[in-house]
């Protein structure tokens, strides 16, 4: 077969020549001319793009049977016909930047069993339509550019995905399922409303490039340290702007300042001495993380960044809590010193650069 048909990835002008191809990009038409309809069921390779072919791909795309790769982006289609769920060899579908949501999806389109790539990215989708999470086969499937709100948890049906390219969408977060796509190597999630990822990102194993740039992430799950990433964007978000200036610290109340006293102190109280209220709250003292400290918070904490090494390439800031503003891995916290100035934030703005070029 010609070797324009194993590059399923790409979707550039010269995946389209050759004996079996036909490239029709950029020709102005309303309808496929006469002519590559009367060879239509030799041909291997189509390319639409860049045409009028609005408002749907009509009934002539059936005789184009044999089609492997179809790319029909870029002509103001808001529907395809039905008939195009008889092209059963197809393994490439490319749509992008047309008028297309999941309502003018055709269900023929579920026949399509061996698709392995779909790209509808720069369309109308406000969800990912339900059909796509059928095709089994699907390898990749880029959606970037769209309105889409949520991933369903259906999304971990598509065993095979290697690439899922969801940048410029409006999703708050991930669901955990996404973990079970285990084949993933690219996950591109940038330019979305993201606060958070989930913690099963770490069961990725192939991943090697996550995109996360434009969110509003103001931190990481500690579990992505483990991740075998080659590439990695963070930029333009909370987490890599915010930590430096902008660290929160409620100051601690009379009751929580008593209680962090008994706690360090370890003063001994009866279940009689106190109301069970406070006991309760006594319980519910946490310990700072910084190894040396010894000190406990309550509701008060303050936010830190502890920096993590990563794939030996960045420093990464996840975000951990302290007992109060002095407490830092380098000082006790209880005991207050004299000595306040350390090199600390000077270090952090120094590793955050690592993390921005990054
Ligand atoms: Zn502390």
């Amino acid at each position: 077969m010609d070797s324009v048909f194993t590059d399923t990835e790409n979707s550039s002008s010269s995946d389209f020549s050759g004996e079996y191809a036909e490239d029709l990009s950029y020709s102005s038409l309303q309808d496929i001319p006469g002519p590559v309809l009367n060879r239509a069921s030799e041909l291997r390779a189509l390319s639409l793009a860049y045409n009028h072919l609005s408002p749907f791909i009509g009934q002539s795309i059936a005789a184009f049977r044999n089609l492997v790769k179809l790319d029909i982006s870029n002509n103001d289609l808001f529907q395809f016909s039905e008939e195009i769920g008889g092209l059963v060899k197809l393994r490439t579908l490319i749509a992008r930047n047309n008028h297309l949501c999941s309502e003018n999806i055709p269900k023929s389109l579920a026949n399509l069993k061996t698709l392995e790539v779909v790209n509808m990215s720069g369309n109308q989708f406000v969800d990912v339509p339900p059909i796509f999470l059928k095709l089994e086969k699907l390898r990749y499937l880029h959606l970037g550019a769209n309105q889409i709100k949520e991933l369903p948890v259906q999304i971990k049906e598509l065993t095979h995905l290697e690439v899922l390219y969801l940048g410029g969408n409006l999703l708050t977060e991930i669901p955990s399922e996404v973990g079970c796509l285990s084949e993933l190597n690219t996950l591109a999630l940038c330019d979305n409303k993201l606060h958070t990822l989930p913690r099963s990102l770490i069961h990725l194993r192939k991943l090697r490039s996550l995109s996360l740039h434009n969110n509003q992430l103001s931190t990481l799950p500690p579990e992505i340290v483990s991740l075998d990433l080659v590439e990695l964007s963070l930029r333009n978000n909370p987490l890599v702007v915010r930590f430096v200036k902008d660290l929160v610290c409620d100051p601690p109340s009379l009751l929580e300042l008593a209680g962090r006293t008994i706690k360090y102190e370890k003063l001994n109280y009866g279940q009689e001495d106190i109301p069970e209220n406070l006991q309760n709250y006594l319980e519910s003292a946490k310990s700072c993380v910084n190894p040396k400290c010894k000190g406990v918070y309550f509701s008060s904490r303050c936010e830190n960044v502890k920096f993590v090494d990563f794939c030996g390439k960045y420093r990464l800031p996840l975000l951990q809590y302290l007992c109060t503003p002095r407490c830092s891995t380098a000082k006790p916290s209880v005991c207050v010193s004299s000595d306040t100035d350390t090199d600390d934030e000077d270090v952090a703005v120094a590793r955050m650069k690592k993390v921005l070029l990054g």
